[in-house]
């Protein structure tokens, strides 16, 4: 049943000509499915845009989800993986990627998480540190994105800093079967029931 799952999908992406992130192509146990929310269980937070959102979310941050929170909520890692970089000197109101505060985690498939907008002094994770899914890692903020405070997460191959392509990811706590996340909804973080 899954090799003709599979077949099927390569079939109709010959003659379609697919994206990645098209729904029929989702495989939730595979690696890319490997996400949770990245805050609290119990929490809720809403999306303002996810993939392809209208705002900024184009180009290299085309895969990527805003989570609007206010300054100083908790943010906990998504997915396990080494702290790779964390910067978090700059104050909430200065704009640009340059002047924003974010923290990378590195995960075992060579793709970085990458955590971005916390407040000043809101990293409270160190680069060289093992950390879990769930540990927390930072505190949100709008550093480099003065207009409205919320978490920026988005998955890059590669490399982490400005102008690295971003990936497709899914979340395997939300309702959508597929991990697909929607902008204009809340997100209730829910105990991760696979994997
Ligand atoms: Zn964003």
């Amino acid at each position: 049943m899954e090799l003709i799952k599979i077949i099927l999908s390569v079939i109709f992406c010959i003659l379609f000509s697919c994206k990645v992130n098209d729904s029929t192509l989702i495989n939730i146990e595979s690696d890319n499915a490997k996400y949770v929310l990245p805050y609290p269980v119990g929490e809720s937070y809403y999306v303002l845009q996810a993939f392809n959102g209208p705002y900024t979310h184009h180009d290299e941050f085309k895969y990527a989800v805003d989570f609007t929170m206010p300054v100083g909520t908790v943010i906990t890692s998504a997915r396990e993986g080494e702290v790779v970089f964390v910067r978090d000197s700059f104050s909430d109101n200065e704009n640009g990627f340059d002047k924003t505060n974010l923290v990378v985690i590195l995960h075992t498939d060579s793709t970085f998480g990458r955590y971005v907008h916390i407040t000043e002094n809101g990293a409270l994770v160190s680069s060289g540190m093992k950390v879990n899914v769930d540990d927390t890692i930072a505190l949100s903020g709008s550093s480099g994105s003065p207009s409205y405070p919320h978490l920026h997460f988005d998955v890059t191959k590669t490399c982490y800093k400005q102008d690295c392509n971003t990936i497709p990811f899914y979340f395997k706590d939300i309702e959508d079967k597929n991990g697909i996340i929607k902008s204009g909804k809340y997100y209730t973080r829910r105990k991760a029931t696979n994997k």
